[in-house]
């Protein structure tokens, strides 16, 4: 947080994307510490998510990314979390359910400047705030877009954004001179608040950064870049688990499902209990390797729900018990991160991290740094 707030104006509020369970790292508690570091408001994707939130008591705004079904709006009204809205159907459902209710909602216009998602075109926009302003049930208390490409630096990608962002502002003069408050405005995510500083505004909706990691191409191309204003970032989660037994095996001996892999020599195969049932998914195997004791050691064989091989060689002094990291940060002495896996497995860090299951414990650890 402290590094994403170098990158912002000290006018602009932050949106921490906690959706799937906050990019798997725990909602609840990515959001407690986000809020107790400065954020403004939290944002999920399911009414679900932001249920979560209100039962462990947190009182923030929060958005809801992805449109409800008609069977939740009264459970959002009840929670009064903030929709993103964008055609007049659903605007005139909300309005009808919240007077019912006897409340006011707040809502952000979503207007769909080119990510083909979802959004109202820039021209219909004005007319939705027109309509939003006279719904006595609802109240426009923001309007935002979301961009496709700022995590790219290809000049095609940089063009696409500031058209996006200038398609964005003109729709937003338009409902300015039709007298309308606009209320707050936002559309930067993380790629956009590291490239895009004027598209900043009156907030920035991070997700990804605030989990140590940066977007897209920006990984290869920012980081370690001598730029004094690039945020110093470390991955916020690490996967560790304990060598659970080591068996010493002949030449020959074949490892786990389907014998895909033979000891070339005798070894050590420690056994590792992760597996794809805890999200480090069977096709990562191929490359992956985990970090004991500062080395690294391949994983040998298919990767099973529950458990998976190392290759530990014959004189890796690693005993059972010992402290075993699949991906962290170099901090805590990781030599992988989920970016590393995401590059090995093409796909980006967010599926690493949001992949892994419920059934690992969330263990939260103070900053050493600090
Ligand atoms: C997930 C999401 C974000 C955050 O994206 P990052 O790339 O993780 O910063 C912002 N806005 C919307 C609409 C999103 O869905």
């Amino acid at each position: 947080m402290e590094e994403i707030k170098k990158c912002i104006g000290s006018n602009t509020k932050i949106c921490v994307a906690v959706k799937a369970d906050g990019y798997g790292h725990g909602a609840y508690e990515v959001s407690q510490t986000a809020l107790a570091a400065g954020a403004h408001c939290l944002a999920v994707s399911a009414v679900s998510e932001g249920r979560e939130l209100r039962e462990a008591g947190i009182s923030a705004d929060i958005l809801v990314l992805s449109l409800p079904t008609p069977q939740e709006i009264p459970e959002l009204l009840g929670l009064k979390l903030i929709p993103l809205v964008f055609d007049a159907e659903f605007i005139h459902m909300l309005n009808v359910k919240a007077l019912e209710a006897g409340t006011v909602l707040d809502v952000h216009l979503k207007i769909d400047t080119g990510m083909g998602r979802i959004g109202c075109t820039p021209a219909d926009a004005p007319i939705l705030a027109g309509l939003l302003s006279s719904s006595e049930g609802l109240n426009l208390a923001g309007i935002c877009t979301h961009f496709s490409s700022s995590d790219s630096l290809r000049e095609e990608d940089i063009n696409f954004t500031h058209m996006q962002f200038d398609r964005f502002m003109q729709a937003v003069s338009l409902i300015k001179d039709a007298g309308i408050n606009p209320g707050m405005l936002h559309c930067a995510n993380s790629g956009a608040v590291l490239l895009y500083p004027e598209t900043h505004l009156d907030m920035v909706r991070c997700g990804l950064l605030a989990y140590g990691y940066y977007p897209g191409d920006l990984a290869q191309s920012l980081q370690g870049s001598s730029h004094d204003s690039r945020p110093v970032l470390e991955p916020v989660m690490e996967l560790c688990t304990q060598v659970s037994a080591i068996m010493h095996v002949m030449p020959g001996t074949p490892i786990s499902y389907g014998h895909t892999w033979k000891a070339p020599s005798e070894t050590d195969i420690g056994i590792i209990p992760c597996g794809y049932g805890d999200g480090i998914l069977r096709r990562y195997g191929k490359k992956l390797c985990v970090t004991i004791g500062g080395r690294p050691y391949p994983i040998v064989g298919r990767i099973c729900m529950d458990q998976c091989m190392i290759d530990l060689g014959t004189d890796s002094g690693v005993k059972r018990w010992d402290r075993v990291s699949i991906f962290g940060p170099a901090s805590a002495g990781s030599l992988f991160s989920a970016e590393d896996i995401a590059r090995d497995n093409d796909t980006i860090p967010y599926e690493i991290i949001c992949g892994i299951n419920k059934r690992v414990p969330r263990i939260i650890v103070q900053s050493t740094s600090a």
